[in-house]
């Protein structure tokens, strides 16, 4: 018997979440006059977790696929995925652009050393290309100043059927929590690209999320959105939870009691003994740890599901195994089905928030030990 451990991914969640974007674009379309930006789905970092092939599948309906690894984009394409595929950080060596030119994948340029090696190169036809700004992230992206002339560089390479359809792209800071900075950096996109043809492409899923802030990107065009998180069904903000912005969970991590026995007062749990009862406490032992993925420093009183009853998590996280308060579930025995985030259980934000983290890390540090079903 394999141990009682299982990731469940909802395609239909998944479906789900990209028609929630979709909506929440259409309210925010003014007085007609704009169309809806396309969406690229976010699947970098193995999809957030929930496999490559997944989201394919799952997220058939958007526009495009963006990602970082050429790797997964060729997948993407041996998956019969046809459409659009970005590659966010664009190539890294020359021979990269040999595999671009072969499956159609389109690039961010955010630094001169690509230009450089694309003016050597010689694609059978043109590349799509991105033209990243740093409009205040201060990570990768042409520095306003400098922007025009990276761009002039790309529509020489046009000229010479090097690039094909050319773009200005910017990623958000603090979309999330700071309105003020993110319409700081939508005002450094507007000068600094202004006049410029070609799309643009601004927003993450908190960006997206924010009404009509789509809108007020780009004064008119064409325009692409970039969520990923919140078309796993996770928050991209820490105080409006994904249920609230109409999503649902896609990664369920289930697992089951393997052994339940009574604490008595004054006795601790597991290592380091964090915690101690107060009384005699029944305690589960969920087969889930962190060499799953689970946060090991997810602390005492993490919300946790048994038998559809929500209770919390007593004592340390160990490597394969973690505790339980049964108390508020008095039929719960071994065998008892545990929810530890997803569907029925909490939600990977509130997992994320008692350990200290975001719903991001947790989703994407599944690890390859757990079975994966797929619904
Ligand atoms: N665009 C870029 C360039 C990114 O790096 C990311 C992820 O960090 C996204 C879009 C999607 O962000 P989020 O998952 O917050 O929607």
């Amino acid at each position: 018997m394999p141990r009682p451990i299982s990731a469940h991914i909802s395609l239909s969640a998944m479906r789900h979440n990209l028609l929630a974007v979709r909506r929440c674009l259409d309210s925010a379309q003014v007085a007609g006059d704009r169309a809806r930006p396309h969406v690229w789905a976010v699947i970098k970092a193995n999809a957030y977790g929930h496999g490559i092939l997944n989201a394919v599948q799952g997220f058939g309906a958007a526009d495009g696929l963006a990602m970082l690894d050429l790797n997964e984009a060729v997948r993407c394409r041996e998956a019969g995925w046809n459409g659009p595929i970005l590659l966010l950080e664009g190539f890294f060596e020359p021979a990269d652009i040999r595999v671009l030119d072969q499956h159609r994948i389109s690039v961010t340029v955010h630094c001169a050393e690509q230009f450089d090696m694309l003016e050597k190169a010689r694609p059978g036809r043109p590349l799509d290309a991105m033209v990243k700004l740093d409009s205040g992230m201060n990570r990768l992206g042409f520095q306003p100043g400098a922007y025009r002339q990276a761009y002039a560089r790309a529509q020489a390479l046009q000229q010479r059927g090097v690039l094909g359809a050319l773009g200005r792209m910017t990623h958000f800071a603090r979309a999330d929590d700071d309105a003020q900075a993110t319409a700081q950096q939508i005002a450094v996109f507007g000068e600094a690209t202004q006049g410029l043809p070609g799309s643009a492409s601004l927003c993450n899923s908190a960006a997206t999320l924010t009404e009509g802030l789509w809108a007020h990107c780009v004064p008119g065009g064409e325009q692409w959105v970039r969520p990923g998180i919140c078309l796993y069904g996770a928050s991209p903000f820490d105080d409006r939870p994904a249920a609230s912005l109409g999503l649902r969970p896609v990664m369920t991590l289930r697992s089951r009691l393997i052994n339940t026995h009574v604490l008595k007062a004054g006795a601790s749990v597991g290592y380091g003994y964090t915690y101690t009862a107060p009384r005699d406490t029944r305690v589960g032992v969920v087969a889930c740890g962190y060499a799953d993925g689970y946060p090991r420093h997810a602390p005492t009183g993490t919300p946790i599901c048994v038998d559809g009853v929500m209770t919390r998590t007593l004592g340390r996280i160990s490597m394969d195994m973690l505790g339980v308060d049964l108390d508020p579930v008095p039929g719960a025995a071994v065998g008892s089905e545990v929810v530890l985030w997803g569907e029925g259980g909490p939600s990977v934000d509130d997992v994320a928030r008692a350990s200290g983290t975001v719903g991001y890390e947790l989703l994407c540090a599944l690890a390859p030990r757990v079975p994966v079903q797929v619904h």
